[in-house]
């Protein structure tokens, strides 16, 4: 793992969003690196910034939303790039591009009054991937071809609404996949699915990546995807950072008292489990987060200085990470 090489290293990165009701402190000070050719994935409870965070990483905060510190460094094939300074003409050459997404609902994702096969194509032709739409079209069918959709020409014709939910979740990782990114985001890709497509949609997804080389980062709430899919796990908790480590430690050993209340809270795919028990209290309003670690009102464990202080992260074994004051006292 240590010899992998970072494609992206975010750093004390902030993003608040200005509302009525005050300041929403979304994300504090959150810093993590993605590896070429890993699977990394975002977890933790709805709210917790997962999304926010990926999207950071094209610089699509919008508007109450900013990024207020911090630094996202690209490592893309012309060099170290801040794509917090980009411009939105400079973020045009990377964002759809070298870095791709599959949102959640692919649905919402596709536009009902254009052919998939336009659609694909499109991306294709904005990016000037491609500048000539037959041969976009042509590479359209293709894509439909990897994505195992079956008669892909005459798919390639049809609107959205022709196609089935697991179709249509083929047609957006098409999209996603048409300009050959270099780092694949994909936002519960399988949330909108029944449980026998989302297995084939997370195969599909396995099985290009590998045939790709592609560096996936996949957020989820899902340990069972978690397991299934991820060589690296970051656990998130209240738009800060809790935990980071491989997914069998992550599973079998997890150190920050959240990871063990989440993986408690639900099945766990890789251990027996008695019982499922949940999380007490709530996700804290981030208007007026809990000062020191954020988690130390639901935290059986907390200590006076939980309430005042933040905690360092702490590598506790190789590679695998801790914000937790537990494990600076025993250091
Ligand atoms: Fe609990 Fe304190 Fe660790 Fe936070 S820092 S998880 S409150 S023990």
């Amino acid at each position: 793992m240590s010899e992998r090489k970072p494609l992206i290293e975010v750093k004390n990165l902030r993003i608040y969003f200005y509302t009525y009701a005050g300041v929403v402190k979304a994300i504090e000070d959150v810093s993590f690196t993605i590896y070429e050719g890993e699977t990394l994935c975002l977890v933790g409870e709805t709210g917790c910034g997962k999304t926010v965070t990926s999207r950071a990483l094209t610089k699509l905060i919008k508007p109450p939303g900013r990024i207020v510190s911090g630094e996202i460094i690209y490592y893309s094939p012309r060099g170290p790039i801040n794509i917090v300074e980009l411009s939105e003409e400079e973020l045009r050459e990377i964002r759809g591009k070298e870095i791709a997404y599959i949102v959640q609902d692919p649905g919402a994702a596709l536009d009902p009054l254009y052919t998939v096969g336009y659609q694909i194509s499109e991306t294709m032709v904005d990016h000037e991937t491609v500048r000539d739409w037959k041969e976009a079209f042509r590479r359209a069918i293709a894509l439909l071809r990897e994505t195992l959709i079956p008669e892909p020409e005459r798919r390639a014709k049809a609107y959205p609404h022709e196609l089935s939910g697991g179709m249509k979740q083929r047609v957006v990782i098409s999209i996603g996949l048409s300009n050959e990114p270099k780092l694949l985001i994909a936002d519960e890709p399988t949330s909108f699915l029944d449980v026998t497509v989302q297995a084939q949609i997370l195969e599909l997804l396995r099985e290009l990546k590998a045939r790709k080389g592609l560096t996936l980062l996949l957020i989820t709430h899902d340990m069972g995807v978690v397991a299934e899919m991820c060589d690296r796990v970051i656990v998130l908790y209240a738009g800060t950072i809790a935990e980071v480590g491989p997914v069998e430690r992550m599973f079998y050993r997890p150190l920050h008292p959240y990871t063990t209340a989440l993986l408690r809270a639900v099945p766990n795919p890789l251990q027996r489990m008695e019982k499922l028990e949940a999380i007490p209290g709530t996700i804290p309003n981030l208007i007026n987060p809990p000062p020191g670690c954020r988690f130390h009102p639901r935290c059986p464990y907390a200590m006076d200085v939980c309430k005042r202080e933040r905690p360092p992260m702490i590598e506790v074994e190789p590679q695998h990470f801790v914000s937790c004051w537990l494990y600076a006292k025993r250091g």
